[in-house]
């Protein structure tokens, strides 16, 4: 295979005469090229080129600036500023039909020519959720990552979500979905200079206040808007757990534990490391913020 590319030229020496696509032009020197075929029999080189750009230095930590994720049952992604995205319907779609022809391949006999041809049709359904899946992140972290007045995201960890799965099918795709986002979200905050804050443990995000930090005893996932009985103000059941994790996000990264109430801290942190545990520097002096029961 020859590949050129204006400057890029790549030569496999063992697949002579073989056309590629390319989706974008390579920069830097070309290090590793790595040849793949997918279950339904296409042929993916992935190109690993060295580049000598640095990222730059990520942004301070404020809290006027940070935003929560949290991912829902019917929503993909909610934030803490109210915003909701959910599952493009393409993919459900898909999901749908996957179902549909995983069951008759489960009917064919084995050994047989048409579970053979069953399990193509199967695998190549599977590349299809998996490429608009892949679609579907890229656009969502690409316009988290532009956002100009967010530069500090807070996550659950994928373990965490591990924790409360259960083994539905549509959850499953849900917890894949979002390891993949995770990955994505992190190396576009590095790029970018912004700060991806991981919350690495357990935390009834849902059942908490973030007005008072009140604890409510049980929150049924029937129950989409509560109001609590403490301070009186009307929660959207998502997008108050996207400000819990957003204040449990930023009171981590500033040495405190427990859940903060969202109270603005008048001074900001610079992260040293947008990757787990995040290290910083204090500057000046800083207000505690109120420690939630
Ligand atoms: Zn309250």
């Amino acid at each position: 295979m020859t590949v050129d590319f204006q400057q890029s030229q790549i030569n496999l020496p063992k697949l002579k005469g073989i056309k590629a696509k390319l989706h974008r032009p390579f920069v830097g020197k070309v290090k590793t090229v790595t040849v793949k075929r997918s279950p339904s029999g296409k042929y993916f080189a992935s190109v690993l080129v060295e580049d000598s750009a640095i990222d730059p230095v990520p942004a301070l930590i404020e809290p006027e600036h940070a935003v929560g994720l949290d991912v829902g049952l019917t929503s993909f992604l909610i934030d803490s500023e109210g915003n909701k995205t959910d599952n493009p319907k393409l993919l459900k779609a898909s999901l749908i039909r996957l179902a549909v022809e995983q069951k008759k391949l489960s009917r064919r006999k084995k050994g047989s020519g048409n579970r053979a041809k069953q399990k193509r049709i199967v695998s190549i359904i599977h590349e299809k959720v998996a490429n608009r899946r892949r679609d579907f992140i890229h656009q969502v972290t690409a316009r988290l990552a532009d956002k100009n007045h967010a530069t500090t995201f807070a996550v659950e960890d994928l373990n965490i979500k591990g924790m409360i799965r259960n083994r539905k099918l549509a959850r499953a795709i849900q917890d894949a979905s979002w390891g993949m986002f995770l990955t994505t979200l992190d190396y576009k905050c590095r790029w970018n200079g912004k700060n991806l804050l991981r919350i690495g443990r357990f935390q009834p995000s849902s059942k908490l206040c973030n007005c008072c930090g009140y604890k409510m005893e049980s929150m049924p996932l029937s129950v989409r808007e509560w109001k609590c009985p403490s301070c009186h103000s009307v929660n959207d059941r998502d997008t108050n757990a996207a400000r819990n994790i957003r204040d449990i996000g930023l009171a981590d990264s500033l040495g405190h534990s427990g859940c903060i109430k969202s109270s603005p801290v008048d001074c900001p942190v610079r992260a040293g490391s947008t990757a787990k545990g995040v290290e910083y520097s204090q500057h000046g002096s800083q207000e505690a913020p109120t420690i939630a029961a």
